[in-house]
């Protein structure tokens, strides 16, 4: 049979690659900044009695409405400034479907998450990237001329910034949202971690909305439940451009759940934080240059040996960090999730071998 031509991809989507992170079978899996524990064995209890319930024949709650009141209260804001989605990913993505797409465009800087500008792309915005200064924090003189050249329809944010850690001051959040001509996403998937949070900012008149996530501080990772809390005119036009029944019925009913166990999950953040500064204590004794992490995470770079090999080194060991010396502003960089104290005690002993 003669060979028949495969239909072309769009054409502003050849040139885009997947997301990658290497998910390789290791002792010590310090790569994707998720928890280091499962959810509370209460929480497994009530979410299986729940399920046991399920009239599985029946289409989930459209709406997630007893979801959205658990995250409102928990948030202090009202349900319609709520939306959930399948993880703070697809959050994004609807802010992009509805703010973004042909002829508009997004504005971030690097080095920041990086589906920021792959989610905007695919939804067919143009993608405009600033820089950073020496420090990795957001410049505002960069910030302005960007967002005055561009006028972009989205601005993103991420703090405290995937992959270095850092936390913005309120101030800079308070001045890119003036400088923005359009809505601003202030993306908190850390936020739990960090002694601020824009959520404070958050209210009708502003164009600013603040995601967050259950995959990291809610040790949820496995069911993709993200969310975002916004002006309720905003959030109500992302709702048009979400699927039809997009967060099935155990998500709905684990994200509610979860909810009731606040306070142990306080008390995990507290415990990771306390993990995160010995872990950063242990590389200042080490030759290593660390930035000041608000995150359940530590951008590091060896300073005699090349990110790459001690990348290499550690997975010699079974240990996986993530490897970012080939991103943009970050030559040479490494990232390394905390874990629990022993996976962290395993984590430095390999470091120290490595580089010594
Ligand atoms: N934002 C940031 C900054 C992240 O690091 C991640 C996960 N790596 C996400 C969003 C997406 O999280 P999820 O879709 O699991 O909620």
């Amino acid at each position: 049979m003669a060979e028949r031509a495969r239909p072309g991809v769009r054409d502003d989507l050849r040139a885009l690659e997947g997301y990658h992170s290497p998910q390789v079978d290791v002792a010590v899996r310090l790569n994707t900044n998720e928890a280091p524990e499962g959810p509370p064995t209460a929480w497994r209890a009530e979410l299986l009695a729940e399920l046991a319930e399920v009239d599985f024949h029946r289409y989930p709650d459209r709406a997630a409405t007893a979801l959205r009141a658990a995250i409102a209260e928990h948030e202090g804001v009202e349900p319609d400034q709520v939306l959930a989605a399948n993880g703070s990913n697809e959050v994004i993505q609807s802010v992009c479907l509805a703010y973004g797409g042909a002829g508009r465009t997004a504005a971030l800087f690097e080095p920041t998450y990086r589906m920021h500008a792959h989610i905007a792309a695919v939804a067919g915005t143009a993608v405009v990237q600033g820089g950073r200064t020496g420090d990795l924090l957001l410049d505002l003189d960069e910030v302005r001329r960007v967002l005055g050249r561009h006028e972009p329809a989205i601005t993103f944010v991420c703090s405290p910034n995937n992959p270095t850690g850092l936390l913005e001051a309120p101030d800079t959040i308070r001045a890119v949202v003036d400088l923005a001509p359009g809505v601003v996403v202030v993306d908190e998937a850390y936020g739990q971690f960090a002694p601020w949070s824009a959520r404070t900012l958050v209210d009708e008149d502003r164009p600013l909305v603040v995601t967050r996530t259950y995959s990291k501080t809610w040790s949820m990772a496995a069911l993709r439940l993200g969310y975002l809390i916004g002006p309720s005119w905003l959030v109500a036009e992302l709702e048009k451009v979400v699927l039809p029944y997009h967060l099935d019925v155990a998500q709905q009913i684990a994200g509610r759940l979860a909810l009731r166990h606040g306070a142990e999950m306080q008390a995990r953040v507290a415990a990771l934080v306390e993990q995160r500064e010995r872990l950063a204590a242990a590389l200042a004794g080490l030759p290593v240059d660390t930035w000041p992490s608000a995150a359940n995470f530590i951008l590091f770079r060896p300073r005699d040996r090349s990110g790459d090999d001690v990348w290499q080194g550690l997975l010699d060991r079974s240990v996986l960090v993530r490897n970012c010396a080939s991103w943009p502003g970050l030559e040479g960089c490494l990232r390394v999730t905390v874990g629990t104290p022993a996976e962290n005690d395993a984590f430095l002993a390999a470091l120290s071998e490595v580089l010594t």
